[in-house]
């Protein structure tokens, strides 16, 4: 198990980051002035980032009023047992993503993974949060994965296992256990009822799984795909599943 207690190093400002940072200058990928912490987003611009503040405990859902629970975990509790979402989907993140997935920026991807990455750890290292023992990419199907060229559950996967190394925390990525095994339609545009016949028998499992385990996707906007993994998974022993993600959509949008 990884040694969450270990001494975490400082983030910014040692000699060797200021070293390189005189080799390979990073400039910020939303406002090009040059950012100084190693990364392509200046400290300006993270903080303009939506946090995602009051929440239901359970599913991350943006709530107005202060609640434990929103009306729906309260009435069906999902499959899954707890979001973590740094970030509302809102601008000037939206369009991140979308650069990300459709325009083929990586690096938009990699800016957001790893300032999520860094609010992970800090829960984490605060007790907010457990340490899963594996993250479990959401897959694409692979006619999907060669149009894209890239699983964009899996990038941020990875790129939270590279941050989370940084802050001494350990969680492997197990990005073959899930599978998908039939096409899906977007599930932009569809209802619920509607999202949860398009992911029926959507996913299989490939590998046996550990008891704690985490989902990681880009955005979570109904939980339909995550909920439908989620019952797989325990179906299959796990006793507990997590799901984080870069940004949390409302459902009422
Ligand atoms: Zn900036
Ligand atoms: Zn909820």
């Amino acid at each position: 198990m990884p040694d969450n207690n270990a001494k975490v190093e400082p983030r910014y400002g040692d000699k060797l980051q200021h070293m390189l940072s005189l080799v390979h200058p990073w400039y910020c990928v939303l406002c090009q002035q040059p950012a100084r912490q190693a990364m392509d987003l200046c400290a300006a611009c993270a903080d303009d980032l939506p946090l995602l503040q009051q929440q239901c405990q359970r599913c991350a859902e943006p709530l107005s009023v202060v609640a434990a629970m929103c009306g729906r975990c309260q009435q069906r509790p999902p499959a899954f047992d707890r979001v973590f979402a740094a970030y509302l989907y809102a601008a000037p993140l939206q369009g991140m993503i979308t650069a990300f997935k459709y325009q083929r920026q990586q690096v938009m991807g990699r800016v957001l993974a790893e300032s999520t990455g860094r609010h992970i750890a800090d829960a984490i290292h605060a007790g907010d949060l457990d340490t899963p023992q594996a993250l479990l990419p959401v897959p694409l199907h692979r006619w999907r994965l060669l149009r894209r060229g890239f699983n964009q559950s899996w990038l941020i996967a990875m790129d939270w296992q590279r941050t989370l190394r940084q802050h001494a925390i350990d969680i492997p990525v197990q990005a073959a256990v899930l599978q998908r095994r039939r096409r899906t339609r977007p599930q932009a545009g569809l209802d619920l009822a509607a999202r949860r016949r398009n992911l029926r028998d959507a996913f299989s499992l490939h590998a046996t799984v550990p008891e704690h385990v985490c989902l990681v996707d880009d955005v979570m906007t109904s939980g339909s795909t995550v909920e439908t993994c989620a019952r797989l998974l325990k179906q299959a022993g796990c006793k507990r599943v997590d799901v984080w993600v870069l940004a949390r959509a409302s459902r009422t949008v």
